[in-house]
């Protein structure tokens, strides 16, 4: 494109609360066969709540909770906050903890008033060795409402699971719809539970998803797509998912995300609505239709 029409397409961009940092960006955009959209504050808001407590057995709902958000506060992941935030509302007190330990997209750990306490997804309470038949149902029906489950453990025994729902951002249905009207394929990507993951993109309209991905493994996902001879677009707010933006063809950041993601992209949504990257295609489109 010559260097009028890029600067004729980037100010259209701006001026839609798309910022485009760079030429290359506004020429790939148009080529785009496939686009990943990271899951929690991509497509959802990003600001989850908590849904249900469901002890095991053992402790009441409130000391369960207690116990979970005692270790969750000191962690900064959006689904502790949650956590936290239900506690407080319930008005319980929260004990002092030690030995605070995360590990990163799996969950947390903790000595609460002497005793271990975890507090994550399978791969962690498995990876602990704890036997997590006992709470398969109520993280099987929390995943299929499109919660997220988190499972707790006390002293090596399962104790319960933690439900937080996230909420769609608005216009993420139609800005996948618009996407997949212009030929592109949508693909869903979180590091967020299989079945939960699979109920948000039904309710978005996405048909492929690859869930339970290590944060470290996103970019090799965008890879992967690549390798397959697609160029590929990404769509992310979050420190995780800054390698994988770097490594699409074009990346776009949600422009409320973290300034690691931004940094890391070619494109910054400022909104955050998704139908930004709709408008960065058709800008693409006619900036290259112009120089044709
Ligand atoms: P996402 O890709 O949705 O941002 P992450 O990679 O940050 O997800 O986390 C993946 C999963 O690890 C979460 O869905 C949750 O099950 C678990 N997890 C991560 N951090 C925490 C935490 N602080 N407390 C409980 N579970 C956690
Ligand atoms: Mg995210």
């Amino acid at each position: 494109a010559t260097p009028l029409s890029i600067t004729v397409g980037t100010g259209k961009g701006a001026t839609a609360g798309i910022l485009i940092r760079s030429a290359e960006a506004l020429e790939t955009a148009h080529k785009l066969d496939t686009v990943v959209l990271d899951k929690t504050g991509t497509i959802t808001k990003g600001t989850p709540a908590l849904t249900d407590v469901r002890p095991t057995g053992g402790c009441t709902e409130d000391q369960l909770l207690a116990l979970v958000a005692a270790v969750e506060r000191s962690s900064e992941h959006p689904l502790a906050a949650a956590i936290v935030a239900g506690a407080h509302a319930r008005d319980l007190d929260l004990p002092e903890v030690i030995a605070f330990d995360s590990v990163t997209g799996q969950g947390v750990r903790a000595l609460v008033e002497g005793r271990e306490v975890l507090v994550g997804n399978h791969r962690l309470l498995a990876g602990a060795g704890i036997d997590i038949q006992a709470l398969q149902r109520d993280v099987q029906l929390l995943a299929a409402d499109g919660k997220t489950p988190m499972l707790a453990a006390v002293d090596g025994e399962a104790a319960g699971v933690i439900g937080v729902a996230d909420t769609l951002k608005d216009g993420s249905a139609a800005a996948v719809a618009a996407l997949v009207q212009r030929g592109i394929e949508v693909v869903m990507m979180t590091g967020d539970n299989r079945a939960t993951a699979a109920a948000i993109a039904r309710q978005v309209g996405i048909n492929r998803v690859v869930a339970e991905v290590m944060p470290e493994h996103k970019a090799r996902e965008v890879k992967r797509l690549q390798g397959e001879g697609r160029i590929v677009g990404m769509v992310g707010d979050g420190i995780n998912d800054a390698p994988a933006l770097a490594q699409a063809d074009v990346g776009s950041a949600i422009g409320t995300g973290t300034d690691v993601a931004i940094e890391s992209s070619d494109i910054t949504l400022i909104s955050g609505a998704l139908s930004g990257l709709v408008t960065a295609v058709d800008l693409s489109r006619a900036t290259m239709r112009n120089i044709r």
